[in-house]
């Protein structure tokens, strides 16, 4: 079983049907399932998106805002998911740190690596805010960094389908979900489970990727205890 695992959110997650915003509902179920990890002394690190409330790409569509001031306001908007799913947590009765890529020290703490890691020891849940700190990113290139500096032995990619197909299951239904697939096999077959960045990333230092449905229930915690019941994709060599 991992002892150490980082869990990637998007913020469309957070959002429910609507996909823009917070649903509680939603962020309760998530923090349920994370609750059930830490009873497990899983020791957990989070990523979380900001989708469900602005994309860099998206703000700077028109022109009128330029994409770096676009990604800061994705960036700003990851840190407004973080400290919701901090209050989920503790309303859980886990004890959590934010910790941000970019210096917000009137909300939380700044990321520092050993301190992260010391958090972790001691039990605590560490959500990592504000992407990488660098416009031009996105939160899955974050998780697979923090991932990588936190030694977390999987990242785990918590999605609403089950793992990666071979074809897009929205539109084929003939579609065949895969247990395992290369680093080089999901970069050449283009498979979006994470952008390219974050998938050369974890391959040049042997992180796997676990993609998985994370509306499942208990589904994280089989995942990582490697239950021959749970459901995902992984992503490795
Ligand atoms: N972002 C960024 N640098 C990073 C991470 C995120 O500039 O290192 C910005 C970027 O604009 C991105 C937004 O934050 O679109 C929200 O992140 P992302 O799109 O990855 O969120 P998700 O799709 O997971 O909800």
């Amino acid at each position: 079983m991992a002892k150490r695992v980082l869990v990637k959110y998007s913020g469309e997650a957070l959002a429910g049907e609507s996909g823009f915003g917070i649903e509680s509902k939603i962020l309760d179920y998530l923090a349920s399932e994370i609750k059930t990890l830490v009873e497990n002394k899983i020791e957990v690190g989070i990523v979380i998106g900001g989708g469900n409330f602005v994309r860099g790409v998206s703000a700077s569509k028109g022109g009128l805002i330029r994409r770096t001031s676009g990604d800061h306001m994705g960036m700003l908007a990851t840190v407004i998911n973080g400290v919701a799913m901090q209050e989920a947590l503790e309303y859980y009765g886990i004890d959590v740190r934010v910790q941000s890529a970019l210096e917000i020290k009137e909300v939380c703490e700044s990321y520092i690596n050993r301190r992260a890691i010391r958090h972790l020891e001691k039990g605590r849940v560490v959500i990592f805010v504000a992407g990488t700190g660098n416009p031009f990113f996105t939160t899955d290139t974050a998780a697979t960094l923090r991932a990588i500096e936190i030694e977390a032995e999987m990242i785990i990619k918590a999605t609403k389908v089950d793992g990666v197909y071979d074809k897009d299951p929205a539109k084929f239904s003939d579609a065949v979900m895969l247990e395992k697939i290369s680093y080089e096999q999901a970069l050449q077959d283009n498979i979006k489970v994470m952008d390219d960045t974050s998938i050369a990333l974890a391959k040049d230092n042997s992180l796997p990727i676990v993609v998985c449905n994370m509306l499942r229930e208990g589904n994280l915690l089989k995942v990582i205890q490697g239950d021959s019941c749970a459901v995902c994709s992984k992503v490795f060599n």
